[in-house]
């Protein structure tokens, strides 16, 4: 299958562009050999390429110019079969934006093409080098700086209790993850995520139990969260926890066991952050809505969960809107490499500033992942790169130094 891909990148500043000539020449004679052809635009500043061939060869062509250290910021912006080749005739061309009229440059480039029907802008990628040519998505393409620039310096000791306190209260103890803004070096938010007693998954515990007595064990877990959250002293900080949504609409008068329990702890309800994920709530939207709003009638913040790994819809989002959205790891894993994450993270991060809900994002484990996402106006962050969930506990976390500051 033909299968073309399309990536842009910075050039690395120290690197002289007569060099470039040279590295083009040598890359097209090893295209040609494994059958893959395209064009390289390069713009003083970064380079747009096209590479064209058998799947395998692409990728592998590809993966070697991912890993070429005289430029940097790679990201793929397409990935696609086609019946024929735009850009048949040489292993790689260079084509230097600059040398040409701004205003027949891309029709210059469009001459070079030689697919058999005429190139039109219907074709997702010939509209790519459009976008490239007239620099219209140059304020997203974020400077990334190289990770080795920061150093994740952990500040305090872990602070545990003991998990009888959760015991006392329910089957099952909880960890606690941390949700952080790194620039303030301040905790959000702490996570309170379900163990068994012996502090396995959740799958696990919730594996044992079935029917109805699901919805109540959740939901009677909480008191165990809370007690947990109120012995490891919170202060001001917010306790997240999660709920299956047909919890609050299956078990009779849970709203008021949650706030009985939160009151019970020494804690209030506007410390409290209930999150969802909607899987299940849309076979029964009205009930659910309605179970929403009495928890912020009483005080609690709602978060969705997972938005954007297939459950947490956008209809979803017409209908109510929460306090908070947590973008799912499925979208923020390598973020800094991929255009059509960037775009969505970017049109996630534009709604919910229209609508005044706050975002952050969830399992961030690359310091790349984090300075991406903060330069696109993410300013909270959950992940293994900060943070792990500590079993009854407040675990350490990592904050991220500049290590010319330190
Ligand atoms: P969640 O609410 O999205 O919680 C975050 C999950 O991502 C946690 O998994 C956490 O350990 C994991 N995580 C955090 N940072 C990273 C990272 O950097 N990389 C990776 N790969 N993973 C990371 P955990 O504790 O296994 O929980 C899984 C899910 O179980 C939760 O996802 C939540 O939806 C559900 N859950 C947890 N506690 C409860 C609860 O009390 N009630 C209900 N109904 N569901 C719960
Ligand atoms: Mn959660």
């Amino acid at each position: 299958m033909l299968t073309t891909i399309i990536y842009r990148s910075h050039f690395c500043d120290d690197v002289p562009v007569k060099a470039l000539e040279s590295m083009v020449a040598a890359a097209s004679v090893k295209n040609r050999e494994a059958d893959v052809t395209g064009i390289l635009l390069f713009n003083g500043t970064h380079f747009f390429q096209l590479l064209e061939g058998p799947d395998e060869a692409v990728k592998a062509i590809y993966q070697t110019i991912c890993e070429d250290s005289r430029h940097y910021n790679v990201v793929e912006l397409l990935y696609d079969y086609g019946p024929s080749r735009r850009f048949g005739k040489v292993g790689m061309e260079l084509f230097d934006l600059r040398e040409h009229d701004r205003d027949e440059v891309l029709q210059t480039i469009l001459d070079k093409g030689t697919s058999k029907y005429q190139l039109t802008f219907n074709d997702r990628a010939l509209q790519f080098f459009r976008t490239f040519v007239a620099a219209t998505e140059k304020p997203n393409y974020f400077e990334v700086p190289a990770s080795i620039d920061w150093a994740f310096v952990t500040d305090t000791e872990a602070r545990y209790v003991d998990p009888q306190v959760a015991m006392k209260h329910a089957d099952c103890g909880f960890a606690f993850q941390p949700i952080i803004d790194p620039l303030s070096q301040e905790i959000v938010s702490l996570e309170a995520l379900v163990r068994t007693a012996s502090g396995d998954s959740p799958e696990a515990y919730f594996s044992a139990l079935s029917g109805e007595a699901v919805y109540e064990a959740d939901l009677n877990s909480k008191q165990a969260a809370f007690a947990l959250a109120s012995a490891l002293e919170l202060h001001d900080q917010t306790i997240s926890v999660n709920l299956l949504p047909m919890t609050l609409v299956n078990v009779p008068d849970a709203v008021a066991t949650l706030l009985q329990s939160i009151e019970l702890n020494g804690l209030v309800p506007e410390q409290v952050i209930v999150e969802f994920t909607e899987s299940e709530a849309i076979s029964q939207f009205d009930a659910f809505t309605q179970a929403v709003r009495s928890l912020k009638a009483a005080g609690i913040s709602v978060a969705i969960d997972h938005f954007g790994a297939g459950f947490a819809g956008l209809l979803m989002l017409a209908q109510f809107q929460p306090d908070r959205i947590k973008i799912s790891r499925d979208l923020i894993r390598d973020v800094h490499k991929s255009g059509p994450r960037q775009a969505i993270v970017q049109a996630i991060i534009k709604c919910c500033a229209s609508l005044e809900i706050a975002v952050s994002a969830v399992g961030v484990e690359k310091p790349e992942e984090w300075m991406w996402l903060e330069s696109a106006g993410i300013f909270h962050f959950q992940g293994h790169l900060f943070a792990r969930p500590c079993f009854c506990g407040i675990p350490p976390v990592a904050w991220p130094e500049k290590k010319s500051l330190l």
